[in-house]
């Protein structure tokens, strides 16, 4: 029988001791029998995602614990943006993730246009814009958030953000970030479309009418993150892998569709707090059926992280932990449970703390935890493990290395 794996990403499940929860973590002071037996029954360890020391972005961390190679094979946040979309890059495309912004006599008045809840009739006026032989795309994320993709020849990604990041600056112009022919003509091209879009957006009736109610316009693109796309081997070809996703979260998703990995659509998967994580696993256990790998990420625990919110972190894993009954004696499938990295609820940020892993299913032979945390993991079996040889384990754990 052919042993599949079942991978979830608790997106920064990692965590400190906190005062508030009696000197536990969030997932130390959470009641979690499932996870729990899970760690009886299986195997757990501590990973450094990046290098130790290294505080890992999302998109970094995912892209590696796929099994692939940050120095050759990432490509920039503005490309995993636009993937997570649903867009079709084509090698040589410039990605950028954008925000609708509100812009006045060239000064960023607001980052998030008032926080405007959907800029989709405001995108169909800018997709499919032609200037000096390139084509711009533009879709629509949630509320405020789009990508933009250059395409055409010639085109750079050594250019600088026209998101100054913080309200009250100039809105920038790009400039080029080499003395590259390429890297000027991407940022004269981009500085004309920026121009172009401003006008249009202006005089955009969705505007028109925000400003007579006293709201601000959506009337600048902000872009950062500029990435060029360059295929690469996709996990079907590299490890042999039918792989799919199950995410809310765009960046996941879209980290997913680069490696290849196929996007499901799940009911109540949102991406935030309020996700059906029970939604998420059920659909899993059945495509497992038909898939070698399926892919869960949760976004949940970052969220109360950056919040700094530790109980309504601990409550989030809880929420996990019912989800997750089903996987108790499930056969010939290795479950792993991880996180892309710590977030610790004092820091309000991501750290460099290495991240607890559990393996379980009827393959992994019991070490002697009882019990899924941070401290317990680092007794694991496991031992200190590197994100950069996570996928080449779990092959391994189910015979397929
Ligand atoms: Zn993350
Ligand atoms: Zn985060």
């Amino acid at each position: 029988m052919k042993q599949k794996i079942l991978f979830i990403i608790s997106d920064g499940m990692g965590d400190l001791p906190s005062k508030k929860l009696n000197g536990k973590t969030p997932l130390e002071a959470a009641e979690t029998p499932n996870l729990d037996k899970m760690a009886e029954l299986g195997q757990t360890g501590l990973m450094h995602v990046l290098k130790p020391g290294v505080i890992p972005h999302s998109d970094e961390a995912h892209l590696t614990l796929f099994g692939y190679d940050l120095k050759k094979h990432y490509i920039g946040r503005g490309p995993f943006e636009a993937f997570g979309l649903g867009m079709h890059l084509k090698h040589g495309d410039i990605a950028f993730r954008c925000n609708f912004g509100t812009v006045s006599k060239g000064m960023v008045v607001d980052r998030r246009a008032g926080r405007i809840e959907n800029v989709a009739e405001l995108c169909k006026k800018l997709d499919n814009l032609k200037i000096n032989g390139v084509q711009f795309l533009v879709k629509p994320g949630t509320s405020h958030r789009a990508a933009v993709v250059m395409r055409g020849k010639g085109l750079s990604d050594k250019i600088c953000d026209s998101d100054p990041n913080k309200e009250g600056a100039k809105a920038e112009k790009v400039k080029a970030r080499d003395k590259s022919k390429q890297a000027k003509f991407t940022a004269d091209t981009l500085n004309e479309f920026l121009k172009k879009t401003h006008e249009i957006l202006e005089a955009h009736p969705v505007n028109l009418a925000r400003k007579k109610k006293g709201l601000k316009p959506a009337n600048y693109l902000l872009l950062r993150g500029a990435g060029k796309m360059k295929q690469v081997p996709d996990i079907k070809k590299r490890f042999g892998l039918k792989a799919v996703c199950i995410a809310g979260a765009g960046l996941y998703k879209g980290v997913a569709a680069f490696v290849g990995m196929k996007i499901l659509k799940v009911k109540g998967a949102t991406g935030t707090p309020k996700t059906s994580v029970k939604a998420k696993i059920d659909r899993a256990i059945k495509e497992l059926k038909s898939n070698d790998l399926v892919f869960v990420h949760v976004k949940g625990c970052d969220v109360f992280g950056h919040d700094g919110n530790c109980a309504g972190k601990k409550k989030f894993i809880e929420k996990i932990d019912k989800a997750l009954k089903p996987l108790i004696g499930i056969e010939n499938v290795l479950v792993a449970i991880t996180a892309d990295h710590s977030t610790p609820c004092s820091r309000k940020d991501h750290s460099k703390d290495p991240v607890p892993v559990l393996f379980y299913g009827s393959m992994i032979k019991a070490d002697s935890t009882d019990k899924f945390s941070e401290k317990k993991a680092k007794k694991g079996k496991l031992g200190v493990l590197h994100g950069k040889k996570f996928m080449k384990l779990m092959l391994k754990m189910t015979g397929k290395a």
